[in-house]
């Protein structure tokens, strides 16, 4: 068994951890944080320092890299900073649908841009009547031969203020049955593509956290797009979307990763000097103890989310693909879980000063809680195993994951 990472993969934690330290500084973030404010000048640079992309292939200018490459940049980020790291992460996650399933023109068109940091890119699925229940769409496609007509309203959408391209998940085919009939339309911001009728977006205020993104309402209104904006194959957009998840929810997983690592950092160093009673407050079992426990719980989410990357990494060789969407639900749920007692601890070794802004948890106790909401539930990513492993043959798991 070998723990360890590649060369290539130390030397892109170190440069992403160098970065991160460097530029992702406290009076930035709280600058962003007051002016909700997507940190666009930080993420321009991320991109120029070769962080985004990584995954896509050498011809968009990607790193030809996976998923396990990602979420040691995503940890290092998050580590950092929850609220640039969440920003830059979630501004390009939402691509990675377009390098699985796009053509080379697609690719071209939203990731070349996206790798120079010039394109932001958000993912519209949920509506206001389909939240976890994403097996029948409101919004509407219709296909006219030369282009596709999209009417209805996503609601929620990150990054809706100022994504140059969303990717929407419409129903093509009203008449199909649950989780069918769906597909996959990429729609730009940019009015000049669209060939009649409206795009129309309206920020939703007054978030817990997160507050570097926008949450937006999209509406289209008999928005009408060239017949080449639809991505992949049509009538299996669920599907799509379901195969995108698999790999970015690990991501996911690793931005509670980072965001715990942190704030375990800065409670230890507290407990260390911070002196009640005449001794540093770490010397009292009850303090020290929950210190303890916290770096465990986070090496336990750490080497999880890594062992997931990598079987996803290498589902194929490893012959571990039908056991990936079990260990992506697993991290999706288990990582945010454990990153959520983690923070409760740091905000308790801080005392009082854990309640303010300053000391950096509470920030990242609001951020790190909408990891659990997003890109599916924690519910949904149990009744997700629960599928996975009623159907696994025991042989499989007993073998090969116990
Ligand atoms: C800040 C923010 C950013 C977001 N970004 C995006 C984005 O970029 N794109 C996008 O498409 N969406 C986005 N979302 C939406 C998010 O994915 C949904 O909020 C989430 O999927 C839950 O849907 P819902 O809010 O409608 O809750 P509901 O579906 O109404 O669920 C309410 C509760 O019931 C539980 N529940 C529902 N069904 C079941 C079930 N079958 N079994 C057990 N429990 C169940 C849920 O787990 C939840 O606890 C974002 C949300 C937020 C808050």
């Amino acid at each position: 068994m070998d723990f360890s990472l590649t060369k290539e993969q130390r030397d892109i934690k170190r440069a992403a951890r160098e970065f991160a330290r460097g530029e992702l500084t406290k009076e930035r973030a709280w600058q962003y944080e007051r002016e909700h404010a997507f940190p666009r000048e930080l993420y321009r640079k991320a991109a120029q320092l070769g962080f985004i992309g990584l995954d896509y292939p050498a011809e968009v200018g990607g790193g030809g890299l996976g998923v396990t490459e990602n979420v040691l940049v995503i940890e290092e980020l998050c580590k950092a900073d929850s609220g640039i790291g969440l920003a830059i992460h979630l501004a390009f996650l939402p691509a990675k649908i377009v390098k699985i399933f796009g053509t080379e023109e697609q690719r071209q068109r939203y990731l070349a841009p996206l790798v120079r940091g010039d394109f932001v890119s958000a993912i519209s699925l949920t509506e206001p009547d389909h939240g976890c229940d994403l097996t029948r769409m409101s919004t509407r496609m219709e296909y006219r031969g030369d282009r596709v007509v999209l009417d209805g309203t996503k609601i929620f959408t990150t990054n809706g203020a100022y994504a140059d391209f969303f990717v929407v998940l419409c129903q093509d085919d009203p008449t199909a049955g649950p989780g069918q009939g769906m597909t996959t339309v990429l729609v730009d911001r940019d009015p000049h593509h669209h060939l009649g009728g409206e795009l129309e977006t309206a920020e939703i205020e007054g978030k817990m956290g997160l507050k570097m993104t926008s949450s937006s309402e999209v509406v289209f209104k008999k928005l009408a797009l060239p017949a080449d904006r639809i991505l992949g194959e049509r009538g299996r957009g669920l599907q799509q979307v379901l195969g995108f998840l698999d790999q970015s929810r690990i991501e996911i997983a690793a931005q509670s990763l980072g965001i715990a690592e942190g704030a375990f950092a800065r409670a230890l160093a507290h407990a260390k000097g911070r002196k009640q009673f005449g001794q540093p407050i770490i010397d009292f079992q009850a303090v020290g103890h929950i210190l303890a426990r916290m770096f465990s719980r986070i090496q336990a989410a750490k080497w999880s989310t890594y062992y997931a990357a990598w079987a996803c990494d290498h589902r194929e060789a490893a012959k571990l693909a039908s056991a990936v969407p079990l260990l992506t639900s697993m991290v999706k749920h288990h990582v945010p879980e454990t990153a959520k007692e983690v923070l409760d601890d740091a905000i308790t070794v801080f005392g009082g000063y854990g309640y303010f802004l300053e000391q950096d948890v509470e920030r990242r106790y609001r951020d790190n809680r909408i990891i659990e909401i997003y890109e599916g539930t924690v519910q949904i990513q149990l009744n997700n195993m629960v599928r996975v492993l009623k159907k696994l043959n025991p042989d499989f798991l007993d073998a090969s994951l116990l």
